[in-house]
């Protein structure tokens, strides 16, 4: 007898449903995307003990034939694609008959479904793959699938499913995942037969709000942008939405969720400048692309695709995130003004009151941005002039805040948090363009320091020159810093330098000019900026105030921390329960 033997079909698709259906979620995954193929205009979904005891799906679909039953049950039966062409531009979520027959390998599986043509319903039963012949049965247009005791048969698999808890936890997320990318369709789902969600059919705004809440549409932007023939559309949450994991990252392919690296790795380039690395974005994102420009069938579970041109769709969704993530202070504040709802006409002092002329010599600016700030003209009898965004400072509070008042009431600024956002956008865009301006140092600023910064120092010229450091050894343990970039330049020269050598010497010099670069810029950003007690005149919060409507996504600092905001003159006269 021969050694090699054609396996037996039950076993080819218990085999397969090892990949198919790994747990519960999964089948739920695929009777939900059946469900959407057939076309359903609402989906019921029941489930017991996580799924693991039952799982029932009922749509109002097109429905199944009764002769076409038994097929709908088969390995590599179809109803979706015919040939090789429609493969390579298939636009429904399932195309590789499979799914079914997988679950029926490893399951109890009831199937009744009824066409717009048949007089009644029909039924067949399978157990372990056995399938019986159709029956009558009763329901209006549609399809249920009712999957029990889930790897009945297949004990080892059995033992890998987690409590019912978690079966459910994942089964829960599942059904988001396809609620929000169907938002036409309306969704229930019900557990131990308590009901735990009901979705009606909406758009997609509403959608997105009531699978994730109301505090994740009011932190983040609506992003739309179409370029030939792409186009990205959806939620992008701000930091101040952002998590500690990736839990609500929801990205989509022409309306099939996906996780792909490449498709990652633009999304957080984009959010890079302005959230933490240690913190992730939270979104809601379709892509919608010609289905015949990317290839789905890559995965068992499709949760991979291959786009034929992958650099211009990773531009794409980079280059729309990034416009959208950044903001210019005006937009910032809009999005936080409250829809229809328009500013009341100003009423306090024009800026012909403030005291600009009575301002210190601005000695601090000068050392702050290497100029003379223009003072805001606004002497008695000139023309008025606009006011710009961020308004004029009234005062600094605290000697962190600085106050100012726009035409919209009060603005409140983090000085430090503000400044370093401005240090930093300067220090990238000069290295960007391959000009970090050194400032030499009258005296240069010796420290002590360990053999290794000495060696990383001495070996890394060229890189810290790039980054606007000229930093010399003086003997084993002593090092001198004899330049700084232009923008640091009142900085502590040794903590920066300190600094810049602990990131080459921990990544590398070559990393910390590419990858780690921004993070680099971050932290030295940071040291460089205005301290919190430094006392400013009026001309200098006013330079600092126009520095940051200039500096893009100026709004936020660079851990994600908002860097100003506005208190309306409604929000303060809500406070004083003015009117009411
Ligand atoms: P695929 O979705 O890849 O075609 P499946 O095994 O999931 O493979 O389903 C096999 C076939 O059964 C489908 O092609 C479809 O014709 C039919 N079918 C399955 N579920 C439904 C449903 N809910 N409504 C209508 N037809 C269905
Ligand atoms: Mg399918």
């Amino acid at each position: 007898m021969s050694a090699i033997r054609v396996l037996p079909e039950l076993l080819i698709n218990q085999i397969a449903a090892g990949e198919v259906v790994e747990r519960p979620a999964s089948a739920l995954k695929e009777l939900l995307e059946n469900s959407l193929d057939a076309g359903a205009g609402e989906i019921t979904v029941q489930l017991d003990r996580g799924g693991i005891k039952s799982l029932k799906v009922l749509d109002n679909g097109s429905g199944i034939a009764r002769e076409d039953l038994p097929l709908a049950l088969a390995r590599h039966a179809t109803s979706k694609i015919t040939s090789l062409e429609d493969l390579e531009r298939v636009a429904s979520l399932g195309f590789r008959g499979e799914a079914l027959a997988s679950i029926v390998a490893v399951s109890r599986l009831e199937l009744i479904s009824r066409t717009a043509k048949d007089k009644h319903a029909w039924k067949i039963e399978c157990a372990g793959g056995a399938i019986q012949k159709p029956a009558p049965a009763a329901l209006s247009q549609g399809t249920g699938v009712e999957v029990q005791d889930l790897y009945f048969n297949t004990p080892a698999r059995r033992k890998f499913l987690k409590t019912d808890a978690t079966e459910f936890a994942h089964c829960e997320e599942v059904f988001k995942r396809i609620a929000l990318s169907r938002f036409e369709t309306a969704f229930s789902l019900h557990h131990n037969a308590r009901a735990q969600w009901h979705l009606a059919a909406q758009d997609a705004p509403d959608r997105i709000k009531a699978v994730l809440g109301e505090n994740f549409a009011d932190a983040s932007v609506w992003v739309d942008e179409q370029s030939g023939l792409l186009r990205l559309w959806g939620l992008a949450g701000l930091p101040a939405y952002s998590r500690g994991t990736r839990e609500s990252q929801y990205f989509y392919v022409n309306r099939r969720f996906v996780r792909d690296k490449l498709i990652a790795h633009a999304v957080r380039e984009a959010y890079q400048d302005i959230l933490h690395h240690d913190r992730h974005p939270a979104f809601v994102l379709f892509l919608e692309i010609d289905p015949a420009l990317v290839d789905v069938n890559v995965h068992p579970t499709k949760i991979e695709v291959r786009f034929r041109d992958s650099r211009a769709v990773h531009q794409f969704v980079y280059h729309v995130l990034n416009k959208a993530l950044s903001p210019s202070v005006i937009q910032h504040d809009a999005s936080r003004a409250a829809p229809g709802n328009p500013f009341t006409a100003p009423t306090y002092a024009t800026q012909s009151a403030m005291p600009l002329g009575a301002a210190q010599p601005a000695v601090f600016y000068q050392t702050l941005f290497g100029a003379q700030p223009k003072t805001p003209s606004g002497a008695p009898g000139e023309p008025q002039q606009e006011i710009p965004p961020l308004g004029f400072a009234l005062a600094q509070l605290q000697g962190i805040y600085i106050l100012a008042q726009n035409d919209k009431g009060l603005v409140v600024v983090d000085m430090h948090a503000a400044h370093e956002r401005i240090v930093y956008e300067k220090l990238k865009s000069a290295l960007d363009n391959g000009a970090t301006a050194m400032q030499p140092l009258l005296i240069p600023v010796t420290f002590n320091s360990d053999k290794l910064d000495v060696a990383t120092a001495e070996e890394h010229q060229a890189a810290l020159r790039e980054l606007g450091f000229e930093i010399a050894a003086l003997g084993p343990n002593a090092l001198a810093v004899r330049a700084v970039p232009a923008a640091l330049k009142d900085a502590d020269a040794a903590e920066l330098a300190r600094a810049v050598l602990k990131d080459i010497r921990e990544y590398g010099a070559s990393r910390v000019l590419t990858e780690r670069r921004n993070e680099l810029l971050a932290t030295i950003a940071c040291h460089g900026a205005v301290c919190a007690n430094r006392i400013l005149s009026l001309a200098e919060m006013n330079a600092l105030l126009r520095e940051m409507e200039a500096t893009e996504r100026a709004s936020q600092c660079n851990h994600g921390r908002p860097t100003w905001y506005q208190f309306s003159i409604a929000d303060l006269d809500k406070l004083f329960m003015r009117g009411q």
